[in-house]
């Protein structure tokens, strides 16, 4: 390649995080390259409105939340308009019954085959069946302390086992700390006071994005070791680990697999049904339940259910990385190594080895990009 881009920054990869940095860049007066290998833009947030005019999330279900002042939430508000929705998810459990998740009042009245007459009464019920002396250090001893043996057993150990294919001991305690446990009967999946979808979809939200004069954008572009070297800089929202050919090897991740099925029938009580027993699929979702997929046609709803499995089955298709100590360790001989270079920065969810929400997510993009801005003087 020629030495004529020198001018320009590089973006490798055109999901959240790429986009949000390729935005603020543009915005400040410089050029900016975004390639991306896959032949759509929106990276893991893709969504699309398929036939039935359902919309689908291509890589499994995308649900915003945060609090209203958020700064990453107002500036992803300047490219779309919201419609409100609050999650909620049921747990199918093996008597064929499905009862709130997270765990709230009624998930423990159902459980424990009891009836609490107040949020009190159900705060002593959980006082008295979770693990108050252990102090937790990973996520199965967390879901021991916050629910206890029984529920953990029921909920947590064997969803956690089938999603990450390890023992949730070994996993970090963020993974666990992610669902809330309420003696309330809130039965939401998010506590946070702004929940909500983009109104036509997340890829419309990204295509806006990136929708400025100083970006061009090449799809079903690779990024080839060696393109760097011809821009001022570039950020890379590739794996690490590969990066540096593994050098200090390889950075665990958990890969899924999305089944699609037409099915004809009643409606599930909610989008996100989840499955506490031994199975390989970890949910399922019904997608015209969600509220910007509009005007659903036909008999048959498309159901996806998902199935985690290795990255040796799924090549390529980088989900979910492992937090687990040895994870962390590895991740950080890497990012020493990547601070040598001035030239680079590494971005997104393999690239910054991160398991993060959305808002999280490009509140992380926006740092990286005012920091880069002052760094290069503007
Ligand atoms: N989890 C669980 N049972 C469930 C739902 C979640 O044990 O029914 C645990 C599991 O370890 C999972 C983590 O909580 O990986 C985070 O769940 P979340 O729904 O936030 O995962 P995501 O939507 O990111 O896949």
């Amino acid at each position: 390649m020629e030495k004529k881009y020198k001018k320009k920054v590089l973006v490798v990869g055109a999901g959240l995080g790429g986009a949000t940095i390729a935005r603020i860049l543009s915005e400040n007066n410089l050029k900016v390259q975004v390639i991306d290998q896959r032949n759509h833009i929106a990276g893991n947030i893709f969504d699309l409105v398929n036939k039935h005019n359902e919309r689908i999330h291509k890589y499994g279900p995308h649900l915003l939340h945060c609090r209203k002042d958020s700064e990453a939430l107002t500036f992803l508000s300047r490219f779309t308009k919201w419609v409100k929705y609050e999650h909620r998810v049921r747990a199918l459990l093996e008597n064929g019954i499905t009862t709130p998740l997270p765990v709230n009042k009624s998930t423990l009245e159902e459980v424990f085959k009891k009836s609490f007459q107040n949020e009190n009464q159900t705060k002593e019920f959980l006082e008295s069946i979770r693990n108050k002396k252990l102090i937790p250090k990973n996520t199965d001893e967390l879901f021991e302390s916050s629910v206890g043996e029984e529920l953990s057993n029921i909920f947590f150990r064997p969803y956690t086992k089938k999603m990450w294919g390890i023992d949730p001991k070994e996993l970090a305690i963020s993974v666990g700390s992610r669902l809330p446990v309420r003696t309330s009967n809130d039965d939401r999946y998010f506590n946070d006071e702004f929940q909500a979808l983009p109104k036509n979809g997340y890829t419309e939200m990204v295509k806006n994005m990136l929708d400025h004069k100083n970006i061009e954008i090449n799809l079903n572009t690779p990024f080839i070791k060696g393109m760097e070297e011809n821009y001022f800089h570039s950020f890379l929202s590739i794996p690490i680990d590969e990066y540096f050919n593994f050098k200090f090897g390889n950075l665990p991740y958990r890969s899924i697999i999305f089944e699609q099925r037409l099915e004809k029938g009643n409606d599930q009580e909610v989008p996100v049904i989840n499955f506490t027993d031994n199975s390989i699929y970890t949910r399922k979702t019904q997608w015209n339940l969600l509220p910007n997929s509009y005007n659903f046609k036909g008999q048959f709803k498309t159901i996806t259910y998902e199935k985690p499995c290795s990255m040796e089955i799924n090549p390529g298709e980088y989900y979910y990385p492992v937090n687990t100590n040895d994870s962390k360790k590895i991740f950080l001989n890497y990012e020493n190594l990547a601070k040598k270079d001035n030239s680079i920065t590494f971005i997104g969810r393999t690239g910054l080895f991160k398991y993060i929400d959305m808002i999280p997510a490009v509140q992380i993009h926006i740092n990286l990009s005012k920091k880069f801005l002052k760094k290069i003087n503007l």
